[in-house]
């Protein structure tokens, strides 16, 4: 029995569980007049947004209430990201201000998390400049937040936790989640890859896949809540069970989630072109609940450049691949990434980027002008392209695919769409948006009782990036 007991509190103390029950004790105890409150603000890609959530989820537990303005706030978090140094700079800018907030309230907390704070020189940076920073803590970390809010109250002193590489233990944890019809599910952490631009296996470690199990339990529980619609989220989701020992894959997971009652749309992201399978499109043509949707990021156009990237697949086998998925699957939607001015990218790369993405015809893009990222090893490449001409190759890359999408657009009108209605406009009341089945967004009017289920609606008219509809 006492083993059991040290086995449970050990659990406990690994997911955070008995600090989430002191620091709930600590603030009922100190903090009677009037509760705590918090924000959180999140950069980056949906693997932070989940992270929120959770920390959300967490905070909340331990007692604190979350209010929309950061003056209004006693602890404020920041989860950041490191992918590009735009978003870097924003944060490094907001967290100047927020000095301003500390010295009218000397109590309130500033917490700085996420990718940035797995990097020496960030970390660095923030000791000797942002003293009004409290807590620092990593990717890893996050089970910790409940003891590292109370030391810090306790001992007023800065909290500094970031794990080079851990066991991600915050599945046991509560989470808040921002919708109660549509969520984050993570299949896997980390990455594996090293493309030569990218932080990310530096900040999230070595891949780690949930066990199916559990993955399983979280959506069968979503769907009993009345979820309708989840994204399964990883780095690289087609290395799914690569690190399990059961000798599950992705197609296999999706398959078992395809056929669980209640979720009516199953997305997930990351794809990489190297690793997916003509067996996990067969899986997406065969199961109406997943999505007639693809995200598969080919970065570039140039086999020279993906070279250089570590991307491990070419321009020929990407095609070949993205077009046994239209094949394979009708009306399918399809998106990628791209980076304009990686090191060493010549015109003759740049038009070759362009010819794929005219012969991919994408439906939408997210494109980015590339920027050097500390420790990685294009951010070294003494071939850097200079700015100029990066801005001027955006500039012609933008001119190219949204004539594209506005196409692909244009090719719905008259149709209808099965739709996912989300929320109110913010500009008009009477206006609602929601996501058609190939996630693209669409505007009609409606009234707000229909948030949360599936539609149809009949598209009426088509812009490069939104659509607008009527409800049938
Ligand atoms: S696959 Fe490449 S781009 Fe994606 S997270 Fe891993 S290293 Fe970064």
């Amino acid at each position: 029995m006492k083993e059991m007991i040290a086995l449970n509190q050990e659990l406990a103390e690994k997911t955070g569980e008995l600090e989430i029950t002191v620091l709930n004790q600590w603030i009922r105890e100190h903090h009677r007049e009037k509760p705590l409150t918090y924000i959180i603000k999140t950069w980056g890609c949906q693997m932070n947004e989940r992270d929120s959530e959770i920390m959300a989820g967490v905070v909340e537990e331990c007692g604190y209430t979350r209010v929309d303005r950061e003056e209004e706030a006693d602890l404020i978090i920041y989860n950041t990201c490191l992918i590009r140094e735009n978003a870097e700079m924003k944060v490094f800018g907001n967290l100047g201000q927020l000095k301003v907030l500390k010295r009218k309230n000397p109590k309130m907390r500033i917490a700085l998390c996420g990718c940035m704070a797995q990097k020496e020189h960030i970390v660095a940076k923030l000791k000797k400049s942002y003293p009004h920073v409290d807590l620092v803590f990593g990717t890893h970390n996050i089970h910790e937040l409940p003891a590292l809010l109370l030391e810090s109250y306790r001992d007023n002193r800065r909290q500094i936790h970031v794990l080079e590489d851990g066991v991600k233990t915050y599945q046991n944890l509560p989470s808040k989640r921002l919708y109660n019809f549509k969520g984050f599910v993570n299949i896997m952490f980390g990455c594996n890859n090293f493309c030569s631009y990218c932080v990310v296996p530096y900040t999230r470690g070595r891949e780690q896949s949930r066990s199916k199990d559990e993955i399983l339990a979280e959506v069968r529980g979503l769907a009993e809540s009345g979820y309708q619609e989840i994204t399964l989220l990883g780095q690289n989701v087609n290395s799914y069970g690569n690190d399990l020992e059961s000798s599950v894959d992705f197609a296999d997971l999706l398959e078992a989630i395809a056929v669980i009652e209640g979720i009516k749309r199953i997305r997930f992201m990351t794809s990489h072109p190297k690793d997916i399978s003509r067996r996990l499109i067969d899986t997406m043509a065969k199961y109406p609940t997943i999505c007639n949707q693809l995200h598969l990021p080919v970065q570039a156009g140039s086999n020279a450049i993906l070279k250089k990237m570590n991307r491990k697949y070419t321009k020929e086998s990407y095609i070949e691949m993205l077009n046994y998925a239209k094949a394979s699957i009708p009306e399918l939607t399809i998106s990628t990434d791209l980076i304009v001015g990686f090191p060493g990218e010549t015109e003759a790369d740049f038009q070759e980027t362009l010819a794929m993405v005219r012969e991919a015809e994408y439906d939408f893009a997210f494109s980015y002008l590339y920027s050097p990222r500390a420790g990685t090893p294009a951010a070294i490449d003494p071939d850097q392209v200079p700015d100029d001409i990066k801005h001027h190759r955006f500039d012609r890359l933008m001119d190219t695919v949204n004539p594209i999408f506005l196409k692909k657009n244009q090719a719905l009108i008259g149709r209808s769409q099965k739709v996912l209605v989300e929320s109110v406009s913010k500009n008009d009341a009477s206006i609602l948006n929601g996501r058609t089945e190939g996630s693209k967004l669409i505007h009609f009017p409606g009234d707000s009782n229909l948030i949360g289920k599936i539609i149809t609606v009949k598209v009426t008219k088509a812009q490069t990036f939104i659509l607008f509809g009527e409800v049938e």
